[in-house]
């Protein structure tokens, strides 16, 4: 499996427009971050999990050849407003996307893209993405997307809950400021988790670094990237702070694991 980072900034993403702080001015590659999303390569198939504003640049950067289908988180802009983008990999692929989505996603995406979801939509100019809008139940059991098996979990942000992923061995959780025992208990026995992280400071939906931390040492999986990053962490210096299987995530880090 490679698991590559498409963007792990967080909704505004780093730079920020017009701050004028030492990250958002710093020449680092590793503090300029996109919006958040994954790109996944395992048995053979080739997905995303969210769609975020960045994700026509993010696609280009990574040279991603082909979507087979795409799992949403939740339905917060930053992790969808790249949807219509998808068009592009229909215009090569030739046939219809597969997109996951739990009930309060589904209900979004049919208020704010009625025209990707109306069968009757009349086509002006070059034609939408032709997705198959799936849904899946949050709490369930794991669902086969495409021949790979997927598990959700569930995941507190603020008053709303947000779907993380487990596929094997890995597992992806962004914003969230509290993970569930029942959860917890899907995430036993991970290679690699990729984990919400927003800032140093307490946060009424995200997690903090120290909460993040806590969450990464229950967990306890081989490998832990944060990722959804504020301007608050300059890679380098936070990088500092972490023990030795926890590391900021950056843009375009790929993390390949041998089995499944
Ligand atoms: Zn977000
Ligand atoms: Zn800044
Ligand atoms: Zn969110």
């Amino acid at each position: 499996m490679q698991l590559t980072i498409l963007g792990c900034g967080t909704s505004s993403g780093v730079p920020l427009v017009l701050c004028k702080c030492q990250v958002c001015r710093s020449k680092d590659k590793k503090n300029k971050r996109l919006r958040a999303s994954v790109w996944v390569r395992l048995k053979g198939k080739s997905f995303l999990i969210d769609t975020s504003p960045d994700f026509r640049q993010q696609s280009l950067r990574e040279n991603i050849k082909r979507v087979d289908f795409v799992l949403y988180t939740h339905p917060h802009a930053d992790h969808l407003a790249g949807i219509d983008d998808l068009r592009s990999f229909n215009f090569v692929q030739k046939s219809n996307i597969p997109i996951y989505a739990h009930e309060w996603t589904e209900r979004e995406l049919r208020n704010r893209y009625p025209y990707l979801f109306q069968k009757n939509t009349r086509l002006v100019g070059g034609g939408i993405a032709q997705l198959d809008l799936i849904p899946f139940d949050l709490d369930g059991p794991e669902f086969i997307a495409q021949g790979i098996t997927i598990q959700p979990i569930p995941v507190d942000h603020g008053t709303q809950r947000v779907a993380g992923f487990r596929f094997g061995k890995a597992a992806y959780i962004t914003d969230c400021n509290h993970i569930s025992g029942k959860s917890l208990e899907k995430l036993q026995g991970l290679s690699l988790l990729v984990l919400d992280c927003l800032r140093f400071q307490s946060h009424d939906t995200h997690l903090t670094f120290d909460q993040a931390l806590d969450y990464a040492r229950l967990i306890n999986a081989k490998k832990t990237v944060f990722t959804h990053l504020s301007h608050d962490f300059d890679f380098k210096k936070a990088s500092r702070l972490l023990p030795k299987n926890i590391a900021l995530a950056y843009d375009g880090l790929t993390v390949t694991l041998r089995s499944k």
